[in-house]
């Protein structure tokens, strides 16, 4: 049987990557629903589309991710596309404030398992899912690979001191700056074959994450991922952008 492309969005159950799987279903792709939990993983796809199907997969959890990957071989022989959109700013605190959460954050104090914690989903994760779809995504005519950043993560931005969104925070920005450092290495070793690699940022969007207080809409966060999702042969590789164009690393 013949498949439309496939894509796999990792943390699709909600937020940007709810989102980014709506919109690449709109575009036709058959989009599997990364989600920690099957039924708000199922939820969730009944909402992004009849193409649309939901995937157990918990980005920390090597025997979910082995389990993912099989199913997907199994049921579609390859993958297209891979939006690495899983992502946490800290552990679950859901009575600390938006800036509690951000001073708890601090170099000088941060907790080394809280900073753990963050980089085993925001680095780890995306490197071990990457590892375990890579050759699904070698066995597509053209694979693409989108990693959801963060300009949080740009040291040439955090190094700027006329920038308003500076952080003095050791979980997130670093995780987003080691993502970054991981998609140009991922960039370079992939550089002679048919995938493409980019990393996006989707501006301060209105979420969990962030306790809705970014300004951005769902729809505009997903504008960039989506993009370089569906870039063709001439588009880039081992690139950082947002919707208007190249960030600095
Ligand atoms: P969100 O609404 O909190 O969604 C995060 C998603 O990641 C949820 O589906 C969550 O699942 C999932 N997730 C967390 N830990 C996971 C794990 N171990 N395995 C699999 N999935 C896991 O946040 P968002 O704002 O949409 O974030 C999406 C991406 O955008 C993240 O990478 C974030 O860093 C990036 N980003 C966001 C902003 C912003 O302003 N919102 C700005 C720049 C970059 P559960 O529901 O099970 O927790």
């Amino acid at each position: 049987m013949k498949h439309s492309n496939i894509a796999l969005v990792t943390g699709a159950n909600k937020g940007i990557g709810l989102q980014i799987a709506k919109e690449l279903a709109n575009h036709g792709l058959t989009v599997l629903l990364g989600a920690r939990d099957p039924g708000r993983g199922a939820a969730a796809a009944k909402e992004a589309g009849r193409s649309a199907r939901a995937v157990q997969l918990d980005v920390t959890d090597t025997g979910s991710i082995t389990a993912a990957a099989e199913w997907i071989r199994g049921t579609f022989g390859r993958l297209d596309v891979l939006v690495n959109n899983a992502g946490i700013s800290h552990s679950p605190a859901p009575d600390a404030s938006f800036e509690d959460v951000i001073a708890a954050g601090r170099p000088s104090a941060a907790p080394l398992d809280e900073v753990r914690t963050v980089f085993e989903v925001n680095v780890f994760g995306v490197l071990a899912v990457t590892q375990a779809m890579l050759p699904l995504l070698r066995e597509a005519p053209a694979g693409r690979i989108v990693n959801v950043s963060s300009e949080v993560g740009s040291l040439t931005r955090q190094a700027d001191p006329s920038n308003p969104y500076r952080m003095a925070n050791a979980p997130y920005s670093p995780s987003k700056s080691a993502l970054n450092a991981l998609t140009v290495a991922l960039a370079n070793e992939l550089e002679s074959t048919r995938i493409k690699v980019n990393a996006v940022c989707p501006g301060f969007t209105a979420t969990d994450l962030n306790k809705f207080r970014g300004p951005r809409t769902v729809e505009q966060g997903a504008v960039a991922a989506v993009r370089y999702a569906l870039i063709g042969e001439d588009g880039p590789n081992g690139g950082f952008f947002n919707e208007d164009g190249p960030l600095p690393w």
